[in-house]
């Protein structure tokens, strides 16, 4: 699929809509999910408009893909569910439940998760 660059999160990297901002540094940017599913639901992006997922991804992304997980590791210390636990989640494509073509890793956490899909 052809990167779109027109997508929300390019939009919100850009500074062109608002978010809920909890991180940001020079590579990524993490933000509150506008229609949360768990107490704690924070996405995050890299601020590379290239990447639509993770269908996408070749050998050279792996060392900021890599820090991504690092990442969110971090911020779900600081959001405080480290000790309850969390999960992290990926859709790609379609049928995997993407709707914002532009790669995210969604860091879900506050109450107990059940089951997939
Ligand atoms: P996915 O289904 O994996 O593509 O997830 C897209 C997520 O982006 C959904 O959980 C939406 O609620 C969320 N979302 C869509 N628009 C915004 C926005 N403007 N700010 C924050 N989250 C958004």
């Amino acid at each position: 699929m052809a990167y779109d660059p027109d997508n929300v999160f390019a939009r919100i990297i850009r500074g062109e809509l608002p978010s809920d901002r909890v991180y940001e540094d020079e590579d990524f940017l993490a933000f509150r999910d506008i229609s949360p599913a768990a107490p704690v639901h924070i996405i995050i992006v890299p601020r590379r408009e290239r990447v639509t997922s993770t269908a996408d991804l070749t050998d050279a992304d792996a060392p900021w893909a890599g820090r991504m997980l690092v990442l969110a590791s971090r911020i779900a210390r600081e959001q405080g569910v480290e000790a309850g636990g969390y999960r992290l989640l990926l859709n790609c494509g379609a049928d995997g439940g993407q709707t914002v073509p532009h790669l995210h890793l969604h860091l879900l956490g506050g109450r107990a998760l059940r089951g997939f899909g």
